[in-house]
């Protein structure tokens, strides 16, 4: 287990498009210990891989008493929708408000391989919605109607 350097925005990483795991082996199991570690060292609500250099399709979430690690995740269905403020550990220094569905059912893999589903609503919805828009080389700032400067 390790902590691992947070990539910043203007990176080039952090807008590739992330390619789906196929080994669910050692590797794979390095990397959510490392995203778990670095993700409590910095204190965030999800980390996903690019944010840390590795292009695969690999995120966390950690939201109250929730955590998951999440491979190779797809977004089944989404309604409803609403607007809240979000920041990125990739980019420091504003948040911004973003509009996303209220409601949300994911389907992702476990480090075993084994698939699961998830329900998730508010801002429990908004934050696997976040990692997995890394995933695919997007950031909130993309998406944001309104920036929100810290101090
Ligand atoms: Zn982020």
């Amino acid at each position: 287990m390790a902590i691992r350097n947070i990539v910043k925005m203007g990176d080039p990483i952090l807008r590739k498009v992330c390619k789906p795991v196929t080994q669910f082996d050692g590797k794979l199991a390095s990397l959510l210990d490392d995203l778990k570690d670095t993700l409590h060292k910095a204190e965030g609500l999800g980390l996903a891989a690019p944010q840390v250099g590795i292009l695969k399709r690999v995120c966390i979430v950690e939201y109250e008493d929730a955590y998951y690690e999440l491979v190779n995740p797809v977004l089944i269905s989404s309604s409803g929708s609403c607007k809240d403020n979000e920041g990125c550990l990739s980019v420091p220094g504003f948040r911004g408000i973003v509009e996303r569905p209220q409601f949300i059912e994911v389907e992702y893999f476990d480090r075993a391989g084994e698939k699961h589903r998830v329900q998730a609503e508010g801002y429990f919805a908004r934050v696997f919605l976040h990692e997995m828009d890394h995933l695919d080389g997007i950031l909130f700032a993309d998406k944001m109607i309104r920036k929100i400067v810290d101090r």
